[in-house]
């Protein structure tokens, strides 16, 4: 499974659908309206969808990760 995100291969599976990407350290599961969705894991192990971050204040559909 290539990292949806930066095309890395180094990721591994977590459960069923969903990854963790090693390069972006974030969770991904395939599906979704845009092929997937990838996940912001803080400190406290919970999940946020990082689609779901704040669009206001990206500007742009796209998505900004600092690799
Ligand atoms: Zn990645």
């Amino acid at each position: 499974m290539n990292c949806p995100l930066c095309g890395s291969i180094d990721t591994g599976k977590v459960s069923t659908n969903q990854y963790y990407c090693w390069n972006c350290l974030v969770e991904f599961n395939m599906g979704g309206p845009n092929g997937f969705t990838a996940y912001n894991v803080d400190e406290e192990g919970t999940l946020v969808a990082i689609n779901a971050l704040q669009p206001s204040q990206a500007g742009e559909e796209q998505l900004t990760l600092e690799i």
